[in-house]
């Protein structure tokens, strides 16, 4: 089985093929993180431009590495959302023309189910599994019961890990995107400072990371107006502390009271080394099986969408031709979605 997937929902433009949901046989990531890097930011009009611009390249080169056309696929994934509307539209728009000209199966994927999917490309899931997702966008911890099912037992309550990181990365005056940057500076830096952690109520799996951020802008205005300087690397070594110690202890009292067989991490903040080491040292009694996919799996990429996609159509979902891009599509809900006949 191929499966052709597709992402377009925020800075990347990405298509892969995937064999049997497990196997990478070609995988293109176009970056936009030039374009947006003087903005400070992702601007959601030149993102879809630049999709557009994007799209066929991406797609010829893919199928060219894999020695392969469309005709050789058995089905066509697409990330339906969430994300930038206008971002989705331009992936979604491209698999519907080329499902329909080539009469293939067509399957809307969800965002943050792909991210947990990349981990597929390294192990086979066993079931229950607890999913720590990390990324520009979400904080959540998911449960697994079976393939394609998500509940969500804690999320954020107001900023994401990501955009915690890239946010502070930027009061630091870093370059977009933060987050790799600010892992950097962590590792010379000393966990010095004592910013807060957000445990939140007991018992509770939900995060926080404003308060964190509130407490980073308030230490470097008062070090400023005290014309005390403060090392970057420290700042960062500090918040990362803060992060990582909230990420990890709620991941590991999830994983031992739901009785987990797999935890998996999943999503941009995934890559980063504080966060991957303290995991690796908490769960290194091997009770449960730690899986963090490499680097380039954990950033957007449209190998995760396909390997989601798989399992989708294993499971016989199949969108209409009149799916369309939804900026705010929710997990649970995808996961209970029901056999939709294609039309
Ligand atoms: P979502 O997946 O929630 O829709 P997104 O697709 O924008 O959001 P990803 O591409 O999964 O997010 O991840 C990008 C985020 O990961 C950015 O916030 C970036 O700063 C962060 N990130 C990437 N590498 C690291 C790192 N080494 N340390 C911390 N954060 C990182
Ligand atoms: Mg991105
Ligand atoms: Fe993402």
């Amino acid at each position: 089985e191929y499966i052709l997937g597709i992402e377009t929902s925020c800075d990347e433009t990405a298509a892969s093929i995937v064999k049997n949901g497990t196997e990478i046989v070609s995988n293109v990531v176009a970056s936009q993180i030039e374009s947006h890097k003087r903005f400070g930011g992702v601007v959601p009009e030149v993102a879809s431009r630049h999709h557009v611009e994007q799209i066929t390249m991406v797609l010829e080169e893919t199928f060219e590495k894999a020695g392969m056309t469309v005709e050789d696929m058995d089905a066509i994934a697409v990330t339906e959302g969430p994300g930038l509307v206008g971002a989705l539209l331009v992936g979604v728009n491209t698999a519907k023309a080329l499902a329909f000209a080539k009469r293939k199966p067509l399957i809307g994927v969800h965002h943050i189910a792909g991210h947990i999917y990349a981990n597929r490309l390294i192990q086979e899931f066993q079931f229950p599994l607890l999913a720590l997702v990390v990324s520009g966008g979400h904080t959540e911890l998911i449960l697994m019961r079976e393939h394609g099912s998500f509940e969500v037992i804690g999320e954020t309550r107001d900023d994401a890990a990501g955009e915690a990181y890239d946010k502070v990365a930027r009061t630091l005056k870093l370059p977009y995107p933060g987050g790799p940057q600010m892992d950097q500076l962590a590792a010379e830096g000393a966990a010095n400072i004592n910013f807060p952690r957000a445990w939140l109520e007991a018992g509770s799996y939900d995060f926080s990371f404003s308060g964190l951020k509130s407490s980073v802008l308030n230490t470097l205005h008062n070090a400023a107006q005290r014309n005390e300087q403060l090392k970057k690397e420290d700042i960062a070594a500090s918040f990362q502390a803060s992060v990582v110690e909230v990420l990890a202890d709620k991941t590991y009292r999830a994983a031992n009271e739901f009785g987990v067989k797999q935890v998996i991490v999943a999503g941009g903040v995934a890559a980063n080394k504080g966060l991957r080491a303290e995991l690796n040292r908490r769960f290194s009694n091997g009770s449960q099986d730690l899986l963090i996919p490499p680097l380039a799996l954990c950033t957007d990429n449209a190998a995760m969408i396909a390997v989601a996609g798989s399992i989708a159509f294993q499971q016989g979902h199949r969108a209409g031709w009149d799916l369309n891009a939804n900026p705010s599509l929710d997990l649970e809900l995808y996961g209970k979605r029901g056999q939709i006949k294609q039309k």
